[in-house]
């Protein structure tokens, strides 16, 4: 007779079956990952072009919106980016919630930028109750402004609790949206948060008084050009890197669920030595993840263009095609939040983290920055004549000028806890800040600080004239790159590589614009005061070009910016090489920093303390949680399965010995025992020491030396522990090892 159960039962009252009942979760993951397809393809009957800005309150909603007067008036603020004329707030809060209830919108949010460097957001429904009927409303007060409780975001101590009111207002030179999910439609508003006492409490603040900062300087300098420009604003395409791993691996890794990146985890036998994944074919999965992408980003008017694969694998990049900055920056963050999404709607998950595998190429966001003029001018494109190359190279030079006056500051306004594995760790780009800026302009550098005799064999069809004569002549569209620079100059254009993947780019966007702003208004200073002595416009000009470019002479570099050779030449340079965040922080709190964001009104100095108190802050815990996780995995998942496989091998060694064989039998499990043993012992060790350092650095009184401890001493204990669980996972049969491993997460399919 047969009981239904019966095998199941002896397994479990026998513990010496139950082994064969353990099921490695990992080979569990494997397997669910084989029979998985990719989510069926979405619609694209409808092309890209009639969808874009779809989920966006445009101009063209505006207008059908709108009375003709009501939409002037918006349009005059947006265009200026200023604050919402108060007199129009009502009429335009209700034309945007009929257009949001159209689009299915039930509830709206002000959706803002804390110094978590993410964004926030706080829900509330159209939905009122009034005299016992149910309407939906949005007021022009509720347009305007919000009043979210500020306590939960970080602020560096500028509010008490009793005042943890917070303000939020309507950006309006950013638009509103209505944001998507399975589970319902939230019109967004773009805002600034602003405490009671009027502190900044986000990102957005800054970069919009930068602005308008670089605005006014840059306009006074090209006036000296061309009187018909009236406005200038940077621009910036941001390229964002990531990785996309299966959900069932992220979820077996509390490392990664915890803190973004795996902190174990022995390299792959195959990484990006094969160099096929760069350009290749994106795997399906990846690919109707991709597509789905940027169909949502351009419902949303995220210009999104390019999509491929990065230099690692599993390792993908999206570019939107650039546009005014403080919308970019919107739109970038906006894109993270999409990534994050719908990753998991793909049954995957993004990681956006700067270094999420150890020994695999990181992560990064290169941001493309330039200045457009309102005559549609891009002042760092070179000109088709002696003129336009004039002002060209006065900003072009302005700009170097800038990152070699505050280096430091930019190197502080990129600095977090994930960037550090990035910059100056063997890899894509070094913590010395310098400039890249081409061969052809090199040249065109040093020939305006020390003018060559002209030569006369020059082919002219290549080259462009500039007209004055100690200016040479400049070779058009000679792009020559160097991967390497953080910092270089690409035609058309500076692109800042060392951002961060994870980074809110409006923070370096933010200092790059004052320095820039502030370099421009020296410039224009002293040239007035060449010119007020006597000096023709052009040549005064000119000789202040010539002593920016003196002056600046030791940002510039052309070489291999990740040699050995070129941290013993910055060092010689005497170029800051920083190489964690608590001391890169200090470039926000020099006196000459202080002085230079004081003095242009971006920060008042409690809010540029308040600022480093909370980046600091993020570090420390961002540090934290990983030693944390550190300490928690090695004990509770790699002791454990180290343990295990070493029992089986001491079992078969006694086994061995049990029935009369040759000791020489069971010599290699005796060695894989004692293998294991030495790495357990210096794990312990190591754990040991982690908890020392950690204690020892809890002893400092103030945040920035408890900081400067753990980047100096704890991080590297981090570093030696995952050596021994590395060594382990090496040892441990695959079958005992629990963690997916690299091969596995990296070689999606
Ligand atoms: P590259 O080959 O240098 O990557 P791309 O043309 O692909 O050049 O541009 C990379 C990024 O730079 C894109 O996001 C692009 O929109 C942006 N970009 C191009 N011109 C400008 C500009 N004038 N200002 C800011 N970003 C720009
Ligand atoms: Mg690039």
């Amino acid at each position: 007779m047969e009981i239904a159960g019966t095998p199941l039962l002896i397994f479990y009252i026998c513990p010496k079956y139950k082994p064969l009942f353990r099921m490695n979760p990992r080979f569990t993951a494997l397997d669910r990952i084989h029979s998985l397809e990719p989510l069926p393809a979405i619609d694209r009957s409808r092309r890209a072009s009639e969808i874009f800005g779809e989920n966006v309150f445009t101009p063209r909603q505006m207008k059908h919106y709108l009375s003709r007067e009501v939409y002037l008036k918006l349009k005059e603020s947006t265009d200026a980016g200023n604050v919402l004329d108060r007199t129009i707030a009502g009429p335009v809060a209700n034309a945007i919630k009929a257009w949001a209830m159209d689009r299915g919108a039930t509830h709206y949010t002000h959706w803002f930028q804390p110094l978590t460097g993410r964004t926030a957001e706080k829900h509330d429904s159209f939905l009122e109750i009034a005299d016992g009927e149910a309407i939906e409303k949005f007021s022009g007060d509720e347009l305007a402004q919000q009043e979210p409780d500020a306590s939960s975001f970080p602020s560096g101590g500028l509010r008490t609790t009793f005042e943890a009111r917070g303000y939020t207002a309507w950006d309006c030179s950013s638009p509103v949206f209505v944001f998507e999910s399975k589970y319902g439609k939230t019109l967004c508003v773009p805002t600034i948060f602003v405490s009671y006492t009027g502190e900044a409490l986000d990102y957005k603040i800054p970069l919009l008084k930068s602005i308008a900062l670089l605005d006014r300087a840059a306009v006074e300098v090209c006036n000296y050009f061309d009187r018909s420009i009236k406005r200038v604003m940077p621009t910036l395409g941001a390229e964002q890197e990531y990785f996309l791993i299966d959900e069932r691996y992220h979820d077996l890794r509390p490392d990664l669920v915890l803190t973004g990146r795996t902190l174990f985890g022995a390299g792959s036998a195959r990484g990006h030595q094969l160099d096929d994944h760069y350009f290749g074919a994106i795997p399906e999965r990846a690919f109707a993840f991709m597509n789905e992408l940027e169909h949502e980003a351009h419902r949303l008017a995220i210009p999104l263009r390019t999509r491929h694969n990065e230099v690692a694998p599993s390792q993908f990049e999206c570019a939107p095609k650039f546009e005014n900055l403080n919308v970019a920056v919107d739109h970038s963050l906006l894109l993270m939040d999409l990534i994050d999404k719908l990753a998991k709607k793909h049954k995957m998950r993004a990681l956006l983290h700067e270094k999420p595998f150890a020994g695999v190429n990181g992560s990064g966001k290169h941001n493309n920055w330039s200045l457009g003029t309102d005559t549609g001018k891009n002042l760092l494109a070179p000109g088709r004549n002696p003129k336009e190359n004039l002002m060209f190279l006065t900003f072009f030079v302005c700009v170097i000028k800038a990152v070699h006056e505050y280096a430091d500051l930019l190197r502080a306004s990129i600095a977090s806890a994930g960037n550090d594995h990035r910059l100056g760790a063997n890899e894509a780009p070094p913590a010395i800040v310098s400039v890249f800026v081409g061969s052809q302009l090199s040249k065109v550098l040093d020939d305006v600080e020390t003018p060559p005799r002209r030569k006369k064999n020059d082919t002219v069809s290549e080259l462009m004239h500039l007209g004055i004569s100690e200016i040479p002549e400049l070779l058009l569209d000679n792009t020559d790159r160097n991967r390497t620079s953080p910092f270089a100059f690409t035609g058309n254009k500076f692109e800042f590589r060392a951002v961060g993947s994870a980074a809110n780019s409006s923070n370096p966007m933010m200092i790059l614009n004052v320095i820039v702003a502030d370099a421009l208004k020296e410039f224009k200073v002293r040239t007035d005061s060449k010119i007020k002595r006597g000096r023709k416009k052009e040549s005064a000009i000119l000789d202040v070009i010539k002593e920016y470019i003196i002056a600046s002479k030791s940002i510039r570099f052309e070489g291999d910016g990740y040699s050995d050779a070129w941290v013993k030449e910055a060092a010689r340079r005497k170029l800051p090489n920083v190489r964690n965040t608590p001391l890169a922080l200090d470039g926000y709190l020099s006196v000459k920093a202080v002085k230079l964001l004081t003095t242009h009104r971006i920060f008042s100095e409690p809010e540029l303390q308040a600022r480093y108190g909370v980046l600091l802050e993020i570090y420390l815990d961002t540090v934290k949680i990983e030693a944390q996780v550190i300490r928690e995995m090695s004990r509770t998942i790699v002791i454990p399965a180290a343990v295990r496989y070493q029992r089986e091998l001491m079992e078969s060694i006694r086994i061995g010995k049990e029935a009369g064989m040759d000791p020489s039998a069971t010599t290699t499990q005796v060695e894989l025992a004692n293998e294991i043993g030495i790495q357990l012992n210096a794990l312990r060790d190591d754990l040991a020491k982690l908890e020392t350092e950690s204690l020892a650095a809890g002893k400092k009184t103030k945040m920035r030396d408890v900081a400067i401890y753990f980047a100096e001493k704890v991080v590297p204990v981090m570093a030696d522990i995952r050596q021994h669980t590395d060594a382990l996972e090496q040892v441990v049969a695959d079958e005992t090892w629990t963690l997916p491993k690299y091969r596995e997460m990296l070689f999606l399919k």
